[in-house]
């Protein structure tokens, strides 16, 4: 059977943060633009303390007004709480130049918005209609598609860009998954009604608590600005597998083993049951070849612990948009170097910082109470967002720069 031929200009494979924002700067441009989205918006996401490097990318692609008038929860900074141990980082008083705010947004409103945004400015999203195959052995990369009706088609595009988030199609597809170096860890969360008492809790920063006894399970609670939060825990797969019951229940006995919280959220409402996502680091042989790249979680995907997927997730979109520009000018572009090398730069940055939590030595750092305050806005500047800033010497130098501030901390 012959299925029905398209032809597309760049074909976006996903409307989440990275395929809306970089069909809304391929828009800035003036390129044509198809996003296939197999779901339908809003629908429910995880990832939801933006960090302030990512509104550059909000704005480059056109979207900053429809963010900030959205009403979403402000956000300037992040507080770490172990027992007694207290730490709070303004992200204004940060070492790089940029936003130092930003904001913590329900993703199934903010991905609605992004995803309405690039529609506005002319970008053809098609929500509902799957990539179900892909061949990019030709001239041109082509898919193959499923509608909600059970349509099939194929498009071919000058340029394919994957993405599709955990759905990793591409990687999938073309055989280039390979396992994250991490180990398998979980997360348990949910929004509640948080209830909690005015005045006892700061709602413009995330609170990321240490659990009491194990150093490498911890829990966030994120603020929005209606009276709910997202709460959620991180552990090793083998030491959730020890909590019986749903996962309301599971979440709920391990939010309660950090003993703030019993006074923190005595009053919460449970209103959403909790669910679990196991597996979710991943990595990729190649984060692009001929005719195609992948953006943000359809790439590597590390670990929710800095909340640093949607600011990754943009700088892909923003590299691979260069990437394309200077192509269509005429330019050979070599993506190895123009565009996975750069975004493994921040990348590994922000790698080094979560392998550095997890042994314990970061926590060592941020709660160190006599750091010097021009250490602790280079540290700031990375947990904004800003982990491809080269004149900050934690970007350049990270493993050893953190080892030695261990030492001193320690
Ligand atoms: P996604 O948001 O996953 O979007 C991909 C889209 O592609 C989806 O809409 C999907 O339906 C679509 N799709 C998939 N397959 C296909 C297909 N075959 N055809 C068509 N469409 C397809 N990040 C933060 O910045 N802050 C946080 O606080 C944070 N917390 C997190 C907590 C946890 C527990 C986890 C696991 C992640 C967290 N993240 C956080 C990471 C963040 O969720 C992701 O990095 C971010 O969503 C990546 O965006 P994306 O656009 O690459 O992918």
């Amino acid at each position: 059977m012959t299925l029905r031929a398209e032809h597309s200009d760049v074909l976006i494979i996903g409307a989440g943060p990275a395929g809306s924002v970089a069909a809304g700067m391929l828009r800035q441009k003036g390129r044509k633009v198809l996003v296939l989205e197999r779901d339908t918006f809003p629908r429910f996401s995880i990832g939801e303390s933006l960090l302030p490097q990512s509104m550059e990318f909000i704005e480059q692609a056109g979207m900053l007004r429809a963010v900030v008038e959205a009403g979403f929860q402000y956000k300037n900074g992040a507080t770490f709480v172990r027992d007694t141990l207290f730490s709070e980082l303004d992200f204004r008083e940060k070492h790089s130049a940029g936003w130092g705010t930003t904001y913590q947004v329900q993703r199934a409103r903010f991905d609605h918005l992004l995803a309405l945004e690039a529609e506005r400015m002319g970008a053809e999203v098609r929500f509902r209609h799957e990539v179900i195959a892909v061949d990019t052995s030709g001239e041109r990369p082509v898919v193959e598609v499923r509608s909600s009706e059970g349509d099939l088609y194929t498009v071919d595009a000058s340029f394919l860009l994957d993405a599709s988030g955990f759905g990793r199609i591409l990687p999938k597809l073309l055989g280039l998954e390979r396992p994250s170096t991490f180990p398998v860890r979980a997360a348990i969360f949910a929004h509640i009604k948080d209830h909690i008492d005015p005045g006892t809790f700061d709602r413009n920063k995330i609170r990321i608590t240490v659990h009491p006894e194990h150093v490498d399970v911890w829990y966030w609670l994120i603020p929005f600005s209606d009276g709910h939060c997202s709460i959620g825990v991180v552990a090793e797969q083998k030491f959730l597998a020890q909590f019986e019951g749903t996962d309301t229940e599971r979440l709920r006995k391990l939010v309660f083993e950090d003993p703030s919280a019993n006074t923190l959220l005595r009053n919460a409402e449970w209103t959403m049951p909790a669910r679990q996502i196991t597996g979710y680091a991943t990595n990729v042989s190649a984060l692009a070849g001929k005719g195609f790249a992948l953006l943000g979680n359809a790439g590597e995907f590390l670990d929710p612990v800095f909340s640093s997927g949607v600011t990754i997730a943009f700088k892909s979109a923003s590299l691979a948009v260069d990437c394309l520009e200077r192509e269509a000018a005429g330019e050979t572009v070599d993506w190895n170097t123009e565009y996975s090398q750069p975004l493994k730069k921040g990348v590994d940055t922000f790698r080094a910082f979560v392998e550095s939590w997890y042994a314990g030595a970061f926590q060592k750092i941020i709660f160190y109470a006599q750091g010097k305050p021009e250490v602790r806005r280079k540290i700031c500047s990375i947990l904004a967002g800003y982990a491809w800033d080269e004149t900050n010497p934690y970007v350049r130098d990270t493993k050893r720069r953190l080892a030695a501030l261990e030492e001193i901390c320690a």
